[in-house]
């Protein structure tokens, strides 16, 4: 399987956030400052892999949703053609080790139950229940 892009990564924990992109926007002040239209159309064009992210783009992101800013960095040495381990991640919410799902699960931080699934998005019945 092809590793994520780091756009297609950023967009999966957010979706795992359960935000929308214009949620996002209207969370984040970008310098300098953008409207939120037009931050709407950056975030997107980030998640697309069709503009690079400015680091502080990538931190203010980390703050608005989770992620792991190093298996965001795998991700981009990856795509710039590093032959690197892709980073263990979930195929429907791409938590990790480092950035396990928390609050999604009645007990505690997810775990694996597959190669590519946490516990938490194996049993989103048992995760709503907890919500
Ligand atoms: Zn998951
Ligand atoms: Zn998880």
């Amino acid at each position: 399987m092809r590793p994520l892009t780091p756009g297609a990564y950023l967009k999966m924990r957010r979706c795992a956030a359960q935000m929308s992109v214009a949620d996002v926007a209207a969370r984040i002040a970008t310098a300098p400052r953008l409207a939120e239209h037009a931050r709407v159309e950056l975030i997107e064009l980030i998640e697309a892999d069709a503009a690079p992210a400015s680091f502080a783009t990538i931190v203010v992101f980390n703050n608005v949703y989770a992620f792991d800013l190093e298996v965001l960095a795998t991700l981009e040495r990856i795509s710039l053609g590093a032959d690197l381990p892709a980073p263990r991640l979930c195929r429907i919410c791409a938590c990790s080790e480092f950035d396990p799902c928390v609050g999604r699960t009645t007990f505690g931080p997810c775990s694996w139950v597959a190669a590519d699934l946490c516990s938490a998005c194996a049993s989103p019945s048992l995760a709503s229940a907890a919500a």
